[in-house]
């Protein structure tokens, strides 16, 4: 038999809907193993932990998974075994494991497709996803009023938009009548790293839209474990300390198939890590490279390169000339320390190349000072009252009651200033750096 849902976890209206939203919503995008694999076992429990804990707020998409995270939330929300209208669900529309399609058809399709996985009859929203990828135009025409027939046969209660880049919230909301949007969801853009929401929320306030802040933990970055490898950041943002270079890894003792590996592991710019062309997140990782190189001249060529036959053939370009120089000092038997002149000269470039990520610093600053940055982001998100929900994605008991608890701390105590305060000023040189995505941005 289900109990009640806790009652402590704070209920925040959600723009003009009427709906109130617990201020940890459910990511579900984690039970499509998206950040790593994720049994049904887990994903149920999550699922069941996070309501009994207060969280009544769930979101998902046809993405995320390629349908698995449907499938996995349908079958949790199932097994709490509750009415229906004890929990609020979203899920997406437009963007798809084979791509973007945001035509009237596509979407339409698309809920009744959705609706079978989640084994429900409505959703009580439906937003159209990564709205940048598509024209925007469409989605002011075609896309929302395909959505509006379908709040019309009752199959989802409100329509919402989502995407990077915030400007395309002010485009589709200045072009379609008052409360025919009624949320936006907005990720990685209110987290200690990226506060550039906050300018927005007065705006959305006056148009009585709804805001749900999605992952607060920048997708990774503000976390201990940090973020998987296809996340889109810079490698000034993302990189793991264990990603620095080891002098151990070229000694000459080395074969060269080891010295080989040594630095395709080191090399971690893999075209697979960028295979979506309109993504272009290597651009970032290819500035970090010029800013930092000291060998301009050798990285300026890569640019050009990069430009010319775009952006993935540029990174084996740059695999490749530092794999020929590795080979290549081989060949030098003027040892210092163990290592030979041009070994050293390699290990700086790679240093220079790949800096320790600011989030990793700031996550290794917290543990050392017996905290937990994923906490903080919470704590920092949660703060502002003008986001009805922060969307944190989980995969795990113990990831839901730290997330609820990080809540309920807050409410109890208010923020670790001090600790916020040090972790801003180490992620200060990087403060409001995104990523470019959609194809207005490639
Ligand atoms: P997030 O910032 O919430 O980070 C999720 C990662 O952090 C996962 O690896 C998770 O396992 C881990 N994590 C969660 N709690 C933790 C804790 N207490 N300690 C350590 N690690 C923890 O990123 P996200 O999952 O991408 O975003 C949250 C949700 O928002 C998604 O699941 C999805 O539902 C939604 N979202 C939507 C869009 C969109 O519509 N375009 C984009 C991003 C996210």
């Amino acid at each position: 038999m289900a109990s009640s849902p806790h009652p402590n976890l704070e209920l925040r209206p959600l723009g003009n809907t009427g709906l109130k939203l617990s201020c940890v919503g459910f990511g579900a995008s984690p039970l499509g193993s998206v950040f790593g694999p994720v049994s049904e076992h887990d994903a149920i429990s999550s699922v069941r932990e996070a309501f009994h804990l207060g969280i009544n707020f769930f979101d998902t998409s046809p993405y995320y998974g390629g349908t698995l995270s449907e499938k996995m939330l349908g079958k949790g929300l199932k097994a709490l075994g509750v009415p229906r209208n004890e929990y609020i669900v979203s899920t997406k529309c437009g963007r798809y494991l084979e791509g973007f399609d945001f035509s009237a058809e596509r979407v339409t399709k698309s809920i009744d497709e959705s609706l079978a996985r989640l084994q429900l009859d409505y959703v009580d929203i439906l937003q159209c996803h990564d709205i940048e990828f598509g024209s925007l135009d469409q989605i002011v025409n075609e896309t929302i009023p395909a959505l509006q027939k379908l709040k019309e046969a009752g199959k989802i209660r409100f329509i919402g938009i989502t995407g990077l880049p915030l400007s395309v919230f002010t485009y589709v909301l200045d072009r379609v009548p008052p409360g025919t949007v009624d949320v936006i969801l907005s990720y990685c853009h209110y987290s200690i790293n990226d506060s550039t929401l906050a300018d927005l929320l007065p705006y959305l306030k006056s148009k009585g839209v709804g805001v749900i802040s999605a992952s607060p933990l920048a997708m990774g970055l503000l976390t201990e474990n940090g973020p998987p490898e296809w996340h889109p950041a810079s490698a000034e943002l993302k990189l793991r300390s264990k990603q620095m270079l080891p002098a151990k890894m070229f000694h000459p003792a080395l074969s060269q198939q080891e010295l080989c590996s040594s630095l395709l592991s080191i090399v971690s710019i893999r075209p697979s890590m960028y295979s979506t062309r309109t993504h272009h997140p290597d651009f970032g990782m290819l500035t970090v490279l010029l800013r930092s190189s000291v060998a301009p001249i050798f990285v300026d060529g890569v640019e050009d390169c990069c430009f010319q036959y775009g952006s993935n053939q540029s990174l084996w370009y740059i695999q490749a000339l530092i794999l020929l120089l590795g080979i290549l000092t081989r060949q030098s038997e003027q040892d210092m320390y163990g290592l030979s002149l041009c070994e050293i000269y390699l290990i700086c470039l790679c240093m220079l190349i790949f800096p320790q990520s600011k989030c990793q610093a700031a996550a290794a600053f917290c543990k050392e000072k017996g905290k937990n940055i994923s906490k903080l982001a919470m704590q920092y998100s949660l703060a502002n009252k003008d986001i009805s929900s922060v969307l944190v994605g989980m995969n795990s008991v113990r990831q839901v009651k730290e997330n609820v608890y990080a809540a309920t701390e807050l409410a109890t105590f208010g923020k670790d200033q001090e600790t916020l305060s040090e972790v801003e000023a180490i992620l200060s040189p990087v403060k409001n750096q995104t990523w470019p995505s959609g194809i207005q941005e490639s």
